[in-house]
């Protein structure tokens, strides 16, 4: 079977969000159950820049080329992946972020995603070269509109879209919608929202099926709380919305072989932890303490609950713990964040900034990791959590109530636990949660055996790449 995933990101080349991980490692982890998959990138200048064993195919399928003049259609390989990429100069050869410049979005936003989904929908249609896919998986509204385009064409090529996060829709004003070759008769039932052209809601009316990140998801973007407005499209859609977790890659994410560790450790021998979490209490300025030492890596934004977790500090640390904290975000976050560390400099140690290597240190020095997020689609970081030996102290919502089991008395009992889950929104429930993650540090054969059982848990793509390759044999024998 032969599958042609379309996305605007992908790691390691180009990366805003999560949607890049999962591009990213797709292709190994369909491989592995028998889908030979093939990734179409715009390409921006990281990606063409990045390219070897370039053959161009011609005039890109389907692209409209008042929409991209000369653009081309090109074949190549890049960091281990088998790449198919739009080589459109005037709408993706710029400095830059993605989608935006300085914050502000690129104006020609609707052309360049419009022009990439024709050429996405046009592959599935003519072929690229003799490679000629069975099924269209497109990814966010940054390629939702290529299942609109099929059905204007009649072309019957099944289609798969995945929503990594319903909060990014691509609305746009309804009047480009001809120049787009979008059919009119979207206005109404299909393109149309609320009097907008939305991207993601012409997918959503168009794609065969519909996936997204989590079973927990699933659920809640269909009522009002998590739809934001998509919700009645969801619900009439009902009968083909999956719910698939993400995995994570297990070949950078192991305390056994992560070199950014002072020390590998397994969960049979965890001295290098110990040594781990030394390093991160030294590389932040931090002294010994009695209690367990918190650890978050995260965006700081509303979504998640950073806010929250100022407000629960004070208990934590008045039991005895610590913060370890690396993101990068609001600025009044980042704000009251260095003010709560310079208050308290030897519990508190806050690094603003992205920086990946010193993330490892902090899952692999930390004893837990918080996760309070509003709204999660899958959630990445409680996952390596599990897998470095540390505690998720997760709200219950998403993908972080589908991959931690609270660890309560019964699930206790039956050595089930693998961390602590609380109610979403509420900083009276994220500190609850910490009061019993203390209660279970004072306990160290039941934190041991909590901690063993998340190191235990499989966090890779092994079983989510079948239920991809399910759903898509569901498309090709309806
Ligand atoms: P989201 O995609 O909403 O940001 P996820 O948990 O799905 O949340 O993925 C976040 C990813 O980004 C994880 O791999 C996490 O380790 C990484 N990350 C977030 N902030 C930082 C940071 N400041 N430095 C390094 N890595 C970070």
């Amino acid at each position: 079977m032969r599958v042609l995933l379309a996305a605007s990101e992908c790691v390691p080349l180009v990366k805003t969000g999560g949607l890049a991980d999962v591009i990213g490692a797709l292709p190994a982890a369909l491989a592995e159950v028998g889908v030979e998959a093939r990734v179409l990138l715009p390409g921006y200048p990281a990606v063409m820049a990045a390219l070897q064993g370039v053959e161009d195919l011609g005039p890109p399928p389907g692209a409209d080329a008042t929409l991209a003049p000369g653009a081309r259609l090109l074949s190549a390989q890049a960091a281990g992946l088998d790449l198919l990429v739009l080589d459109a100069p005037s709408r993706f050869d710029r400095q830059g972020g993605l989608y935006e410049n300085r914050g502000i979005d690129w104006p020609d936003n609707p052309e360049r995603f419009a022009v990439f989904a024709q050429t996405a929908a046009g592959i599935a249609r003519d072929g690229a070269g003799k490679w000629r896919p069975d099924v269209l998986h497109v990814h966010d509204w940054q390629t939702a509109l290529a299942p609109v385009y099929l059905a204007a064409w009649g072309v019957d090529t099944p289609s798969a879209l995945t929503i990594h996060n319903i909060a990014y829709q691509g609305r746009f004003d309804a009047t480009l919608a001809p120049m787009l070759g979008l059919p009119p008769a979207g206005y109404g039932q299909g393109w149309e929202f609320h009097g907008h052209l939305g991207f993601l809601k012409g997918g959503l009316m168009a794609a065969s099926a519909i996936t997204t990140v989590s079973p927990g998801y699933a659920r809640e973007i269909l009522t009002p709380a998590f739809g934001l407005g998509l919700e009645g499209v969801l619900q009439a859609r009902r009968g083909a919305l999956h719910g698939i977790l993400n995995g994570a890659d297990t070949a950078i994410w192991d305390p056994a072989t992560d070199t950014a560790l002072p020390q590998p450790y397994n969960a049979q021998d965890m001295a290098g932890k110990a040594e781990a979490k030394k390093a991160l209490q030294s590389a932040l300025g931090l002294a010994p303490a009695e209690g367990p030492l918190l650890g978050v890596v995260s965006r700081l934004t509303g979504q998640k609950g950073i806010d929250l977790l100022l407000a629960a500090l004070p208990g934590h640390l008045a039991r005895g713990g610590q913060l370890a904290l690396l993101g990068t975000g609001d600025a009044d976050l980042e704000n009251a964040l260095k003010a709560a560390a310079q208050a308290n400099p030897s519990r508190v140690g806050v690094r603003i900034g992205y920086d990946e290597g010193l993330a490892h240190l902090f899952f692999g020095g930390s004893d837990a990791i918080a996760v309070p997020s509003r709204f999660e689609p899958c959630g990445l970081t409680q996952l390596y959590a599990l897998r470095y030996g540390n505690l998720p102290v997760v709200a219950r919502t998403g993908g972080l109530g589908d991959t931690v089991i609270d660890a309560n008395p019964a699930a206790l009992a039956v050595g089930a636990a693998t961390g602590i889950v609380h109610e979403p929104g509420s900083a009276t429930a994220l500190d609850h949660a910490l009061q019993r993650l203390s209660e279970l540090w004072a306990e160290p054969a039941a934190w041991r055996a909590v901690q063993v059982a998340g190191m235990e848990h499989p966090i890779g793509w092994g079983s989510s790449a079948w239920q991809y390759r399910r759903v898509y044999e569901g498309l090709l024998r309806p």
